[in-house]
């Protein structure tokens, strides 16, 4: 049986440097490459990506997975080689479901209203995007079928990005958010005078604010011989092995927050992939486990250790001789009420760590409505707004920076929006649970000391990779399953705070 698990991973590695050799393509250009390489690269992109299914969906691989089923399930649940087995299985049963047409039309009408969405965004005239939702939407419909479900059609989708979630399980747990959360928008978009962060919005020198990222970073534990940063229009981490991980930011010349903690969320996620056992490597276990746990080690840095005030406690001196001018008479608890001031707000991407998640909960429900046909897509604009006005209190002003606003849907990616959220509520419940285990927590940070953290998230959850889902890194960790208390705890303790609710 040594010799097929060998042989396994010696198929499995060799699709790992496929892989990872897509996502260095990507990289390069989203960074370095010039305007002009782009149809070559989208070339080789398709090649290498079409090359790597291809041996991944190979009969010859389906037999061996199978062979090693029974010998893997007498092996420890937690072990690498019972684990790689396991998860190799379940991406396989999946792409294995769909038939190879369906994936080239999918690709193909993605690329078209990718287009549309951009010109229909441009015009502000959601009706110039609708075909092409449409056809997006029919695709994801046959898509999920083709992966089967039982109770919701959201199901299949919502597992491409959170392995053996259910949307029964958003729901409830949506419900109990929006319930705590809607009211308490409300009370502070009554108090905006509360908080002041005019300071943050002048200008601040860029290479300054490179300069103070490349430091934060470095003091959170990122490990620059290991990694590296660069700019790109949109914040991404990219991993090509354990030991090459890459982050990139980009800066706004007069608002300071923007690059800081794009710097600081994408350290996050880094830091996450830099932590997998090297026993991993090369594997597909190598990686987060999903979408919404990456997303929680990239909140965390950013929203509770960046925007605590136990970190400007330690940070703020270092600040304000970098920006001696724009933070005069800036201290800690200044600072820290400004870089959480609450602004409900029409786009999402700009959205505060509360009101995020109304944003959040407004797609999930409107994606589960058109798939299940209960919302004709030409009456979405319409359904999008009476939202926005129900969670946030605003009516979008047009399309644009309505409907429009997010690239998600023109791809066809649908099921992808909760882990945002889920990653917001699997922080905190993992904060809460270090804070008990690692006495001194906050204290530390305040020395500016990242370790005690990072090296509690290393052993608990880091090093396992992919082997795990959300719920049974939930359980393993906190011994409980996703929960929603700490995360509208926490809301609720420190912006009743720094409002005076
Ligand atoms: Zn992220």
């Amino acid at each position: 049986m040594q010799d097929k698990l060998n042989e396994l991973k010696k198929r499995l590695g060799e699709i790992s440097d496929i892989q990872n050799a897509v996502s260095l393509l990507g990289w390069d250009q989203q960074t370095y490459m010039p305007p002009g390489g782009a149809g070559a690269r989208a070339q080789q992109i398709a090649t290498l990506s079409h090359l790597a299914h291809e041996k991944f969906i190979d009969d010859a691989m389906g037999r061996l997975l199978e062979e090693l089923r029974v010998y893997a399930s007498k092996l420890s649940y937690d072990s690498d080689d019972a684990s790689l087995v396991r998860v190799a299985k379940r991406d396989y049963d999946k792409a294995r479901r769909i038939p190879a047409t369906l994936v080239f039309e999918i690709a193909h009408a993605g690329a078209q209203a990718f287009d549309a969405w951009r010109q229909a965004r441009a015009a502000s005239e959601f009706p110039q995007f609708a075909p092409f939702l449409q056809r997006n939407l029919d695709l994801k419909i046959q898509y999920a079928g083709c992966l089967g479900y039982t109770d919701r059609i959201y199901d299949p989708l919502l597992d491409e990005f959170e392995p053996d979630m259910k949307t029964a399980q958003i729901e409830a747990i949506f419900a109990e958010v929006k319930k705590e959360i809607v009211p308490l928008v409300h009370a502070i978009a009554s108090r905006q005078d509360t908080v002041d962060n005019s300071f943050l919005c002048r200008p601040f020198d860029e290479q300054k604010q490179w300069d103070i990222g490349m430091e934060v970073a470095k003091h959170l534990g990122y490990d620059f011989n290991r990694g590296r940063q660069d700019r790109s229009p949109h914040p991404f981490t990219s991993s090509f092995s354990i030991n090459d991980v890459r982050i990139t930011t980009r800066f706004m010349a007069d608002y300071f927050p923007a690059g800081f903690f794009a710097t600081i969320h994408e350290t996050g996620h880094a830091l996450y992939d830099q932590g997998v056992s090297q026993s991993l490597e090369r594997t597909l276990l190598a990686g987060g486990a999903s979408l919404g746990i990456h997303e929680s080690q990239s909140r965390m840095w950013e929203n509770l250790v960046g925007r605590g005030l136990p970190f400007w406690k330690f940070f703020i001196p270092r600040a304000r001789t970098l920006f001696p001018e724009q933070l005069k008479n800036v201290d800690a608890v200044k600072m820290y009420r400004a870089v959480n001031r609450v602004q409900p707000s029409l786009i999402r991407v700009e959205a505060d760590e509360i009101t995020y998640n109304l944003h959040i909960i407004l797609r999930f429900e409107l994606e589960n409505m058109l798939l299940e046909r209960r919302l004709d897509v030409k009456d979405l604009p319409e359904a999008w707004n009476a939202k926005m006005r129900e969670y946030l209190g605003i009516t979008p002003p047009d399309d644009a920076e309505g409907v429009l606003q997010d690239v998600h849907w023109s791809h066809g990616a649908f099921g992808y929006f909760p882990t945002y959220s889920l990653g917001n509520l699997f922080a905190s419940q993992l904060f809460e649970q270090c804070k008990k285990e690692v006495p001194g927590l906050e204290a530390s940070i305040e020395k500016g000391e990242f370790y005690p953290l990072l090296d509690w998230l290393r052993i608990r959850l880091h090093v396992h990779g992919r082997k795990f889902t959300l719920n049974e890194l939930s359980n393993k960790i906190t011994g409980k399953p996703l929960q929603t208390q700490p995360f509208i705890t926490y809301l609720k303790n420190k912006y009743s705070e720094i409002y005076r609710l």
